[in-house]
């Protein structure tokens, strides 16, 4: 059997692997502190759940339209208006199987082959992957932390070629948790509209955002801007729903058309009644975010000090998202027994191993002098786990 190039192309999703690494870990009755999940530990809200179940009792079990039910899109439209100062038909939004499907579905309407999408490093993991499922190139520019993780004017003006399609940008960051301010994202949307390249706005941590930080959306400044810009978000992260598979974009109508007849011919829609729980977090009460990110905020506060206690750990302040992103340089080189930490991948096995704890190589996200630790973990499981990874940092040598 041949599989097909572009199959051969993609690489799999590295946090995913390390999460059903962990998932068989405890299966199997392994102890492990699991810094390596992309999910907020908290249960859907109870007002959405019992929305969708009501959806189902009253027989909402059909396929509805590919882009999502009217209802489900103008609360969309009003909570765009609400959170971000955009201003959208329900005819310019389409709702997807996640955030995800809807960059994908963007990728695919926007990039010829021989395209180029424009990628800040370190970035989440499966941007460079859909580039290259749709026969795109990515175009990575290099961030560390002297720019707090963010490109700056020139280092994007100096990546723009008459091949750049899009820049896809995602404040607040996974896995760096940088969120950018809002004169950044000007000059950005300037040289965007210069140059006339689209934007990929992937704004599913808007929620979660720290220390006075103000989260932007980058179609907000002007109609220039606006029209090159396709807005994502979803309810995974802002409302705990990863398992509900809710996300969507906003964008021009020809863009959103497009996307709409390749989620006709791939998917249909996103599941009926779960867009009925959708309706219902977005037009319901908002406490619960509120209460989530009250929460990450105080266990950002304690991963951050706990990190960089540990000799060889520097972990930087993030200001959104629920990710630290510590540069472990100085570990590198050293060795414990017969193990030598060469790189991100050889000290996150040497941690799951030898200490328990599952964090993420940076690697994966185009960055291997740091690891990525997801701090949707309850308080006492972070402290256990920054005493296992000081005691085995403690062990190289
Ligand atoms: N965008 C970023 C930056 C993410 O971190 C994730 C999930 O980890 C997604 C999109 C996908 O979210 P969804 O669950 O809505 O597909």
């Amino acid at each position: 059997m041949e599989i097909s190039e572009t199959a051969r192309r993609v690489s799999p999703s590295p946090t995913l692997a390390i999460g059903a690494k962990v998932k068989q870990m405890k299966a199997e009755g392994i102890d492990v502190v699991d810094f390596a999940s992309g999910e907020p530990d908290f249960d859907t809200p109870q007002n959405v759940k019992d929305a969708a179940i009501k959806a189902i009792q009253a027989g909402m079990t059909k396929y509805t339209a590919t882009s999502g039910i009217l209802e489900l899109k103008e609360a969309i439209c009003a909570k765009l208006r609400r959170d971000n100062g955009l201003e959208y038909a329900p005819s310019q939004i389409i709702v997807s199987n996640g955030a995800k499907h809807s960059i994908y579905n963007t990728v695919l309407a926007l990039c010829d082959p021989g395209d180029e999408a424009i990628i800040p490093a370190p970035y989440w993991v499966s941007y460079p992957e859909m580039a290259k499922l749709a026969d795109g190139i990515p175009v990575f520019v290099r961030t560390d932390e002297t720019t707090g993780f963010k490109i700056t004017p020139d280092m994007l003006r100096s990546a723009v070629t008459p091949k750049t399609k899009i820049l896809i940008l995602n404040s607040p960051s996974n896995p760096t948790g940088a969120v950018y301010a809002r004169s950044e994202l000007q000059e950005i949307a300037g040289i965007a509209v210069d140059k006339g390249f689209y934007v990929i706005s992937d704004e599913v941590y808007e929620k979660l955002v720290y220390d006075g930080n103000e989260h932007v959306s980058i179609a907000s400044f002007n109609e220039r801007i606006k029209k090159l810009t396709v807005t994502i978000n979803g309810l995974s992260k802002s409302h705990s729903m990863t398992g509900w598979r809710i996300g969507y974009a906003a964008a021009e109508q020809e863009i959103i058309s497009a996307m709409t007849r390749i989620q006709d011919n791939s998917t249909s829609n996103p599941v009926s009644f779960v867009q009925k729980g959708a309706v219902e977090a977005l037009n319901g009460p908002q406490d619960f975010t509120a209460m989530m990110a009250r929460e990450f905020n105080e266990r950002r506060r304690v991963i951050v000090s706990g990190l960089n206690a540990i000799p060889g750990v520097l972990c930087p302040n993030p200001g959104g998202a629920f990710y630290v992103f510590p540069n472990i340089s100085a570990l590198l080189g050293k060795t414990y027994k017969v193990r030598s930490i060469t790189g991100s991948d050889s000290l996150a096995a040497y941690l799951l191993e030898e200490a328990k704890v599952a964090v993420i190589p940076g690697s994966g996200f185009g960055a291997d002098q740091n690891i990525r630790l997801s701090y949707a973990a309850s308080m006492e499981n972070i402290k256990k786990g920054l005493e296992r990874i000081g005691e085995a940092a403690s062990k190289l040598v």
